[in-house]
């Protein structure tokens, strides 16, 4: 018998090397937000278990947005003097991981693996010091107002991302952790819908205000 014909064809094409997909994290920094580094921030303690998100609301001067303060207070390059709040808050040095502009435009200011200043005094699920072992993330706004749909958007696409990449168990708001001082983000932060959009057990949230009761339905005849 002849040796079967050798091919002649020519070989498939070998398949197209994957597009180059870089990671979405690089040394804690989340690559689809804007970094700017802020200076305040240090180390976490020795084998600190990150397990906790918490949310939080600011605007300078309060009710103000878009004009870039937050960003420069989270960098120390805010003008105190450039307008009379800011007296109230001189030399305050503060930060947190991520923040999200009314438009939904995602900022990051420390590695999530760093220690960052947003929490102060806290306690919450039976630890303190909040700030050893949580991500806090701002969403642009004034305390018990409302906020954005794109707000929304950006920051269940950033916890769909950070459940991902760390042992993420809780997540509060600042008001939770820290009761009767913080009360941001307050009443106008809509948790069922961001509970809508992450599939986190009930146990993970904040105990929340009972819903009104529906009115009952009239009786029949
Ligand atoms: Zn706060």
């Amino acid at each position: 018998m002849n040796p079967p014909e050798a091919p002649t064809a020519t070989p498939a094409a070998a398949p197209a090397s994957p597009a180059f997909d870089p990671p979405l994290w690089r040394n804690g920094w989340y690559r689809p937000a804007r970094a700017l580094a802020s200076p305040n921030f240090g180390p976490r303690p020795a084998g600190a278990l990150i397990d906790l998100l918490v949310i939080h609301s600011i605007s300078l001067p309060p009710g103000e947005f878009g004009n870039g303060n937050v960003q420069r207070l989270f960098t120390n390059a805010l003008d105190w003097d450039a307008h009379p709040y800011f007296q109230g808050i001189r030399g305050l040095q503060v930060s947190a991981h991520f923040f999200i502009s009314r438009t939904g435009e995602l900022w990051q200011f420390v590695s999530c693996d760093e220690r960052a200043w947003h929490a102060g005094h806290s306690h919450y699920r039976g630890r303190g010091n909040c700030n050893d072992d949580s991500i806090g993330i701002e969403l642009e706004g004034l305390e018990g107002g409302l906020f954005e749909a794109p707000q929304y958007a950006a920051l269940a696409a950033l916890c769909t991302a950070l459940l991902a990449a760390y042992p993420i168990g809780h997540i509060a708001g600042h008001e939770h952790i820290a009761p009767g001082r913080k009360h941001d983000p307050g009443a106008g932060f809509d948790w069922p819908r961001l509970q809508a959009a992450l599939t986190l057990p009930a146990h993970c949230w904040p105990a929340l205000p009972a819903q009104m009761p529906a009115a009952p339905a009239p009786k029949l005849p």
